[in-house]
């Protein structure tokens, strides 16, 4: 595979679902990969990245920044409130809005430093006990307390329950955000992007197919 196989891919996929060439964003998502990896995807042009470590991001990002203009860096992880401050500074998205106690830490950190990433909520669509999101249920409320302290979430997010066909929450995911007068979409993973981009997806996050498996050890 290799990133030019998956930007090919995106491209097909857009097409075959009556989509604009260019509108889906694909989001390369470099946690944990070896740096020579994610040079290589710079070096031949790529922009648009995800990480799911504050503390990664912030230790490999500044110098890449440095040497290619124009990156855009997604946080795709769950995020701790006393990271907001560094998440604002270093992030032009936040996908993974999902609780209160975030909003009122992420809208004090834009007040602060003027600068406003674009945010997602991230929805629980599985209902699965151990993972973040809000409760489907909750959203509109959810939606209307983030609009009330000054923030403007842009789109929704969704990691669908590991055992399940993605395609009903991906579809449940685009009908609450249509609901909610949301534009942007992020779902799909490298097993189930092209699937995602069929329901609506307008940011897919990849990593391991474009990267190769992630080395933990
Ligand atoms: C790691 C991660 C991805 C990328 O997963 P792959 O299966 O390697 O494509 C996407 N989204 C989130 C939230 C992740 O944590």
């Amino acid at each position: 595979m290799g990133l030019e196989d998956i930007v090919a891919r995106v491209r097909a996929a857009e097409e075959k679902a009556g989509r604009a060439p260019g509108s889906v964003r694909l989001i390369a998502v470099s946690k944990v990969q070896p740096d020579a990896r994610v040079r290589a995807a710079l070096e031949g042009g790529h922009r648009v990245f995800g990480e799911n470590y504050v503390q990664e991001a912030a230790a490999k990002w500044p110098g890449f920044r440095a040497g290619f203009p124009g990156v855009e860096l997604h946080m795709i992880g769950p995020l701790q409130s006393n990271k907001a401050r560094q998440a604002v500074e270093l992030f032009d998205a936040i996908h993974t809005l999902d609780r209160m106690s975030l909003a009122r830490k992420i809208a004090a950190q834009i007040d602060a430093q003027g600068r406003a990433p674009q945010l997602f909520v991230q929805v629980n669509t599985g209902d699965e006990p151990q993972k973040a999101g809000i409760l489907v249920d909750e959203l509109p409320g959810f939606l209307a307390e983030c609009r009330a302290l000054g923030l403007a979430p842009e789109g929704l997010m969704c990691i669908p329950p590991e055992a399940d066909d993605p395609a009903p929450h991906f579809r449940l995911l685009r009908d609450l955000a249509r609901d909610q007068g949301l534009d942007a979409l992020s779902m799909g993973m490298s097993a189930d992007f092209e699937q995602a981009i069929a329901l609506g997806a307008t940011h897919v996050r990849v990593g391991s197919a474009i990267f190769g498996a992630r080395d933990y050890s």
